[in-house]
């Protein structure tokens, strides 16, 4: 196996088992590996540290699997992983109440660069680092094994792909192609789900626990859900009983989804308003037409793609966050999210502090949301950690 040198001074890291080393704290490579190859990651000493899979063109150069010298890491160590990753997901999934979630998420699940989604009796695949995709083979072959899907689809259009040097790739990998409309259940919820052309892969389960969590505050409410996508926090809403529900994305296919969702589930459409429209534009119609909510839903889409860019998607969080505000009944409730990774709880907390103050309202955090158990979150891997929300009583 092809052994790469960590320069001196740089173990620390890699010692306390986080996957990533990046290309400057490589010293030398003894040998040619192709990027995907695992190679022997070893100290200026010689001695070993971990295996990992190469590759030259990412700034992370080393993706590290595994920290025992002993173990081998073959086709089975790759089966062992994915058969581990499933089998944590099973209490998630119960027949009747939910069949959709996040079997993998990548480092998190010790499998870097492979998140599989699964709809009902379908597979989603994001295959984002070429070590992965030297594997997918045998992790394709251990998934059918395990779940017997009906299709296995590629959904690899995400922009880090282009890091490793992989081209955007969607395409059926085993199976039928996913049907346009796959029906799933999520805590007793009915959803149409378009795999192939749907965001991300599909559907947020991400939100799952948050959904059912301010569901319970609801009942005769009027509440405002922005950035619905297909509906998680208003069909929730709904079915918790809400007064009424205004749904607003820019999206028009993710609305038109929404409007059959509340069809499929037999609510009373008579209760849901669904706009389709630019949130901050909608958020100051509403103020200029003097209309309120006693709920405010806010989940966006990651403002703060890295650290570098958290200071303006600080102010993009704070100036979205006022206008929440301010739509609110005295006492009303806002939900409000940031899936940037970069935004830590403590961040965020501050955010909500400025847009209070200038909106002028006094804010109580009343819950802490996060991500769900299929999101893990590895103690030696901070990253994996990107999703979290404030339940704030706002007077
Ligand atoms: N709350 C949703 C997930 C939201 S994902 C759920 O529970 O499933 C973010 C959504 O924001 C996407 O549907 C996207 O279409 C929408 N979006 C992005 N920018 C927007 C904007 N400026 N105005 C309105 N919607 C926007």
């Amino acid at each position: 196996m092809i052994e790469v040198v960590l320069k001196k001074g740089k173990e620390k890291a890699v010692l306390h088992r986080h996957p990533w080393v990046f290309s400057g704290a490589i010293e030398r490579v003894k040998g040619k590996p192709e990027n995907g190859d695992v190679v022997r990651l070893i100290d200026a000493k010689g001695a070993f540290l971990a295996y990992g899979f190469y590759n030259n063109q990412s700034r992370v150069a080393l993706r590290l699997l595994e920290w025992d010298e002993n173990s081998e890491i073959n086709e089975q160590w790759f089966r062992d992983r994915v058969a581990a990753a499933v089998e944590s997901r099973s209490n998630i999934l119960v027949e009747g109440v939910t069949n959709t979630c996040r079997l993998i998420f990548s480092e998190s699940d010790y499998l870097p660069g492979l998140i599989v989604d699964k709809y009902a009796n379908h597979l989603a695949v994001q295959v984002l680092t070429s070590g992965i995709e030297k594997m997918m083979p045998c992790i394709i072959d251990e998934l059918q094994r395990l779940l017997k899907p009906e299709s296995i689809f590629d959904k690899s259009d995400a922009s880090s792909r282009g890091h490793e040097g992989l081209p955007t790739s969607n395409v059926v990998l085993a199976g039928n192609h996913p049907p346009e409309h796959v029906e799933v259940i999520e805590n007793g919820i009915r959803y149409n789900i378009n795999i192939a052309e749907g965001q991300k892969s599909g559907f947020y389960c991400d939100q799952r626990d948050n959904r059912s969590i301010l569901a319970a505050h609801v009942k005769g409410k009027k509440v405002l859900d922005c950035f619905s996508y297909t509906g998680g926090f208003t069909l929730n809403s709904l079915h918790r009983g809400a007064a009424s529900v205004t749904s607003v994305d820019s999206s028009q296919l993710a609305i038109d989804t929404l409007k059959e969702n509340i069809l499929l589930n037999k609510f009373d459409t008579r209760k849901s308003i669904a706009i389709t429209s630019d949130v901050n534009k909608q958020l100051r119609k509403f103020r200029e037409e003097g209309e309120t909510f006693d709920i405010v839903v806010l989940d966006p889409p990651k403002y703060a793609p890295s650290r570098s860019a958290l200071d303006k998607a600080s102010r993009a969080y704070k100036d979205l966050n006022r206008l929440g505000m301010l739509l609110l009944n005295k006492g009303g409730l806002l939900a409000t999210f940031s899936c940037s990774g970069a935004m830590d709880m403590e961040t965020f907390k501050q955010v909500l502090a400025w847009a209070a103050l200038d909106a002028g309202k006094q804010v109580q955090f009343i819950y802490q949301f996060c991500q769900p158990e299929d999101h893990p979150v590895r103690s030696s891997f901070p990253e994996g950690e990107y999703l979290k929300g404030l339940l704030c009583r706002v007077f």
